[in-house]
């Protein structure tokens, strides 16, 4: 379990995702881009991504795969993205196991048996159900989810914690909230209506909200997603007491509170509901989620509230838009 012993040969799954497209940046600022290498799965890679590094189309159901991906590059180190989101996921939810799950297997044994360093892997807050306490939704807690995403992140995170406990691997994740993000759209995901509401309010000056106006959820922006993985990766394995399963939040609002966040800048935004059927996924999960285990672990602290995001988040847009 030495990460830091040895130079980080790194392969990031996932890699064009809302997140892993990110990811893949600070990864590469941080260990040199030779060192980083991205896979995709069917979507093509911005340049920045594509040019900045090796970039590989890798299915992650597929074991030799991977294998080929391990040693042609040397890597020692997995961050394991490539996943089927919460709201996709209900209409393929054959699909959504295999990925998620057969996926994550590959990805361990591969970890095993190339005896990697260390691997990273995200679980969600759809690990909770509707039988889950929804304010500060604690760390142990109910973990019956009604959703297959849930339902594969439940697996994953005792599947992560039996290679922990079997085979001695450092395997590490956390239950991201709903991430917002300027740079890559979200892939299909329940709280996806929380980063499509700044492009249309931008565009359009109205957005019509698939959610009901007063549902709560747990979110974060992407800047401190990104210092929150890297963040535990750093942390001295051994005073870590969970491994997969860390809670995780930055702050929590509705539809309509995010609404007058916006209109703050733009007092002429208007938004409707007509919620669909992710409402009903919405209302399984927690509203607000305590993370005092990652705080106590390993220093986790966010630093964007929802006023600091909306005007960030507005700001890159604009400019984004405009160019
Ligand atoms: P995303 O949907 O944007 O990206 C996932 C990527 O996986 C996609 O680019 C897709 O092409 C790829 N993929 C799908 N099937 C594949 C396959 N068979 N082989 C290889 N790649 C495949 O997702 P994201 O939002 O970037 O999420 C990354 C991780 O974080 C996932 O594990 C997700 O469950 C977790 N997560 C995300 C959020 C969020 O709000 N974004 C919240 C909680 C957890």
């Amino acid at each position: 379990m030495g990460a830091k012993s040895e130079k980080s040969r790194i392969l990031l799954t996932g890699a064009v995702g809302q997140i892993g497209s990110e990811l893949a940046m600070a990864l590469r600022a941080r260990y040199g881009g030779q060192n980083v290498v991205a896979a995709g799965h069917k979507t093509e890679p911005e340049a920045e991504l594509r040019d900045s590094g090796p970039f590989v189309y890798l299915d992650v159901t597929r074991r030799d795969m991977i294998r080929e991906v391990i040693d042609e590059y040397r890597i020692n180190t997995i961050y394991h993205l490539a996943a089927i989101l919460s709201a996709v996921g209900e209409e393929k939810p054959q699909l959504t196991w295999q990925v998620n799950l057969d996926g994550l297997v590959n990805v361990l044994e591969m970890a095993r048996e190339r005896e990697m360093s260390q691997v990273f892997w995200p679980s969600s807050m759809a690990v909770f159900g509707p039988d889950t306490p929804k304010h500060d939704t604690p760390q142990e807690t109910i973990l019956r989810p009604t959703t297959m995403y849930g339902v594969t992140k439940v697996s994953g995170e005792l599947l992560c914690d039996y290679y922990v406990d079997r085979f001695g691997l450092d395997v590490r994740g956390v239950r991201y909230p709903g991430i917002i993000s300027s740079q890559t759209l979200p892939g299909g995901g329940t709280t996806d209506y929380a980063v499509e509401i700044f492009y249309e309010a931008l565009k359009n000056q109205r957005y019509t909200c698939f959610l009901e106006r007063d549902t709560v959820l747990p979110m974060m922006y992407m800047p401190d997603c990104i210092r929150a993985t890297l963040m535990l990766m750093d942390a001295d394995f051994e005073q870590l007491e969970h491994h997969a399963d860390f809670n995780l939040t930055g702050f929590s609002f509705s539809p309509e509170e995010l609404a007058a966040e916006i209109r703050k800048h733009m007092p002429a935004f208007e938004i409707e509901y007509e919620p669909d059927y992710r409402q009903q996924i919405a209302e399984s999960w927690p509203c607000t989620i305590d993370d005092s285990a990652a705080r106590e672990e390993w220093g986790w602290k966010p630093a964007y509230d929802l006023s600091t995001m909306v005007e960030d988040m507005l700001e890159k847009l604009e400019q984004r838009m405009g160019d």
